[in-house]
């Protein structure tokens, strides 16, 4: 079985984020890793090849960033993915996720070869932009059916069942491979690499591919062709200094008490 996990460089939310001149996000002068909600993504893909241990199934990381993208990917092999693809190319730059599904999507197909994939894992949502919406775009491009969001994932022959928890109720969706799953941050916890994980990472194969490799014309992707623009950011205001009161005559109850009714939450 082939099974292909995309995963995505994002900038570390707990370093400095910045955006470009326009408006996109600085992918390359900032600290990134490898998008924690696609952990999760690894993780389910390595729980089946472990359960089926008697088949032959091979995990291919899958990335489409910048050069520094690919530490994603060689985060997903120090995990335990067989190998992994980075596709790279400047014309990529400010592409919207119906350019980035394009990519992936060929890329997929490149990735199965003769052997078709069977199962695409991605997360819930990338933690940048958080769209969750390329796993979807890749089922339609790809022609598969698609099964989301899923908490709990089961696969049994080429059948996949999953629970999806919805505010109201828990469904359960079925579905035949060849399909694309997508799993959320209640799947599983994503285990961390090992010392021999991270040695046996730096001997596993990892192809770089370009746009020409994946027969993709550059007009296609970028921001110039993005369905969307943003036009403005604007940084959150720094947080102002919070109000005390002080109990030093008894009038403190009353001060907190009016203080509270002016915000309206009494
Ligand atoms: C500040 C900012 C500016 C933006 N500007 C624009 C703009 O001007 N125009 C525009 O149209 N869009 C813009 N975007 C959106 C962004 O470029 C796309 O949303 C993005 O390319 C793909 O969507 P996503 O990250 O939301 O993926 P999601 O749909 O949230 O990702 C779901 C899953 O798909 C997989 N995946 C997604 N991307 C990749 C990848 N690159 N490699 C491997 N796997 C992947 C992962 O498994 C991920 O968990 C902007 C976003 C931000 C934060």
């Amino acid at each position: 079985m082939n099974i292909v996990v995309c995963v995505k460089y994002v900038p570390d939310a707990t370093a400095d984020r910045r955006f470009e001149s326009d408006n996109t996000v600085d992918r390359v002068d900032v600290d990134g890793l490898l998008s924690e909600l696609d952990e999760y993504a690894v993780e389910q893909a390595l729980q089946i090849k472990e359960k089926r241990a008697d088949e032959e199934i091979e995990v291919t990381a899958l990335t489409v960033g910048p050069e520094k993208a690919v530490d994603a990917v060689r985060k997903a092999l120090q995990m335990g993915a067989d190998k992994a693809i980075h596709v790279v190319d400047d014309a990529i730059a400010g592409s919207d996720a119906i350019a980035t599904s394009l990519v992936l999507a060929e890329a997929i197909k490149k990735a199965g070869g003769e052997k078709p994939v069977d199962l695409v894992v991605c997360g819930l949502a990338s933690t940048d932009a958080s769209m969750s919406v390329v796993p979807a775009m890749l089922a339609e491009r790809l022609g598969l059916p698609q099964v989301t969001l899923a908490s709990v994932v089961e696969t049994q022959g080429d059948q996949v069942r999953i629970k999806r928890d919805t505010d109201t109720a828990t469904e359960v969706v079925g579905g035949t491979m060849p399909l694309v799953l997508s799993v959320t941050d209640q799947s599983g916890e994503a285990r961390y690499p090992s010392f021999k994980g991270i040695m046996a990472a730096k001997k596993k194969p990892l192809e770089t591919w370009s746009l020409g490799d994946l027969g993709v014309d550059a007009g296609q992707v970028g921001l110039s062709v993005a369905w969307t623009q943003v036009e403005e950011t604007a940084a959150r205001p720094p947080r102002t200094a919070g109000e005390i009161v002080k109990d030093e005559d008894g009038s403190g109850a009353k001060a907190l008490a009016d203080f509270l009714a002016s915000k309206k939450f009494i």
